[in-house]
């Protein structure tokens, strides 16, 4: 079997994430896309992200009614608690997975993440053990972001969410696919509820329903 990691805040899970699962399954055919939130990212301010509670039943909601049984939601960071390192999840899940997988997990990034790849806590491990999937994202998405509503790093964290990926200088393996640019992200759908604006087809229909139904980010 072949399965992909695919880690992200999901605050809230929006149709670019599901764009991207999508894409590994059937260009890049993979069995299974694992969607791990994290619990707390070691680079955003964890007061403005919505209890993790909410966050994995929005995915679970997503899994159950999208991806035909390809899309499954993994819990492990939130179980661990504390700073999510990506390090110790691929760990964690290549032991769960033994004897299981035809090749080594694959750990799936959106370019502006890839950006930052070399700050990560133990990038050497993270790329030893997985393959790295880096899709292309639209160039400036967080531009488009009001500095109200953007991550902002937290902790000791010293990167920065405007740098722009550089394939012909990262100095990891990786797989490098194009994908149609969807202008979405979390940060504006958070802003657009707030504000009233109209946000129901940017996120798929089990997680419109979901935060309909909860108030979330009012
Ligand atoms: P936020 O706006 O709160 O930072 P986000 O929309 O960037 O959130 P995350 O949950 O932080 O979403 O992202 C998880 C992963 O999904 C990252 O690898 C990111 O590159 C990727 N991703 C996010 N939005 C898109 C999109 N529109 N298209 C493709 N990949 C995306």
């Amino acid at each position: 079997m072949k399965i992909a990691v695919f880690g992200g805040t999901f605050n809230p899970l929006h149709v670019g994430h599901a764009m991207l699962a999508d894409t590994i399954i059937r260009e890049l055919g993979y069995d299974k896309v694992l969607f791990v939130p994290t619990f707390q990212p070691p680079h955003k301010d964890a007061s403005k992200i919505i209890s993790a509670q909410h966050r994995l039943k929005m995915i679970e909601d997503f899994c159950a009614s999208e991806g035909s049984g390809h899309f499954e939601l993994e819990t492990c960071e939130v179980d661990r608690g504390g700073i999510s390192y990506t390090s110790d999840t691929l760990e964690y899940l290549t032991k769960k997975y033994e004897g299981k997988l035809s090749k080594k997990l694959a750990f799936v990034m959106g370019d502006e993440v890839a950006a930052e790849f070399d700050k990560w806590r133990n990038p050497q491990k993270v790329s030893a053990l997985a393959d790295l999937i880096i899709i292309h994202r639209y160039p400036d998405v967080k531009a488009m972001e009001s500095s109200l509503y953007a991550n902002k790093p937290s902790g000791d964290y010293k990167g920065d969410f405007s740098v722009k990926f550089d394939l012909k200088n990262f100095k990891y393996p990786c797989i490098y696919v194009e994908s149609p640019m969807l202008p979405v992200s979390s940060t504006d759908i958070r802003r657009r509820i707030s504000e009233g604006k109209s946000f129901r087809y940017l996120v798929p229909p089990a997680v419109f329903d979901y935060i309909i139904e909860n108030n979330l980010y009012d």
